[in-house]
């Protein structure tokens, strides 16, 4: 009985999106963007984002949203603030370090 239920909604599931491909590629989905992908991992997900518009939209909205943020960041940091995050950053985890 349970294992007819297991079916029913594993299909169910399948057929709304959940493509192992697609949760490949939002798995990779910052990698990507960050440009820390080899050339074949790259040219697969690209090729996904052809196949796959839910996917695509996804890429889309985080790719935007990135350009924003480093935009902003560029624009509106003070070096000096940079440089207090970039320290801050360095003691936390120097900090972690000390933790077993
Ligand atoms: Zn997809």
């Amino acid at each position: 009985m349970d294992e007819r239920h297991d079916e029913a909604t594993s299909a169910g599931v399948a057929s709304r999106a959940a493509e192992p491909e697609c949760r490949e590629a939002l798995d990779v989905l910052y990698h990507y963007l960050d440009g820390e992908l080899d050339e074949e991992r790259r040219r697969t997900i690209r090729h996904h984002l052809e196949l796959c518009s839910p996917c695509l939209e996804a890429f889309d909205f985080e790719a935007e949203l990135k350009v924003v943020i480093a935009q902003r960041c560029r624009e509106s940091v003070p070096d000096s603030l940079r440089d207090r995050v970039a320290s801050a950053l360095a003691e936390a985890s120097r900090a972690s370090r000390y933790r077993p």
